[in-house]
């Protein structure tokens, strides 16, 4: 899929806990020319990572496969990896490591990114009181403070709900600012509406009510 892509002048991403990366993988994503890569590592102890991404996840494996896959990589350019961790109640004081493991392996760029808890989502306060601490509102406030360049996710990504509604990036993640929907019209007329345009815009510009707590550069 990744060459089909490339033979038409697509950009490939693909985003990964890293579980399932083994050397095979490695090797045929490299080969494939990936252009970006973006390894999940949202924690630096066992009990964070689990308590944050469930039993399965297991920290030594991941760090070991983020290990084998830029000793694969080596020198190439592609794919462009990105080791990106996700802020929440559980790592706040492993962030530091994560950024040190990112450094080791001479990972392309490290990324913290903000929690988003859909209000659609199931046990929604629950999950808001878990991971969502009164640290963590008064770290992304004090954060708010620092004034961030355009958001680039727009322009690099469009997101597909399960109901098939378009949305300029993958944290809308109630589609409040849907732009159209695949299963009544195409991708090419959605991207020629004002609709679409406007939001587009807007969410480069951090205009939108979504980008208000965002740090996504
Ligand atoms: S700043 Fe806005 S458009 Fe950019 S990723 Fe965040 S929510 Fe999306």
């Amino acid at each position: 899929m990744i060459k089909y892509a490339n033979e038409k002048g697509l950009s490939t991403m693909i985003s990964t806990n890293a579980m399932l990366m083994d050397e095979k993988i490695c090797k045929e994503m490299i080969e494939a020319e990936l252009d970006y890569l973006i390894v999940c590592l949202d924690g630096f102890s066992q009990k964070s990572l689990e308590s944050f991404r469930g039993k399965g996840i297991k920290l030594e494996t991941v760090k070991s496969n983020i290990e084998i896959l830029m000793k694969i990589k080596g020198k190439k350019k592609k794919p462009f990896v990105t080791l990106q961790c996700i802020e929440n109640n559980y790592n706040l004081s492993e962030l530091k490591q994560v950024e040190n493991f990112a450094i080791k392996n001479n990972i392309n760029k490290f990324h913290v990114k903000s929690l988003y808890i859909g209000t659609k989502s199931g046990n929604y306060e629950k999950k808001l009181g878990e991971f969502f601490s009164e640290k963590l509102k008064k770290k992304r406030k004090s954060n708010m403070k620092i004034k961030l360049k355009s958001c680039v996710l727009p322009k690099q990504q469009i997101a597909v709900t399960y109901l098939g509604d378009v949305c300029i990036c993958c944290l809308d993640l109630n589609a409040t600012y849907k732009v159209g929907n695949l299963l009544k019209e195409s991708l090419r007329d959605i991207y020629k509406k004002k609709e679409y345009i406007n939001t587009y815009k807007n969410g480069l510009n951090r205009k939108l009510s979504i980008c208000i707590n965002c740090k996504n550069d």
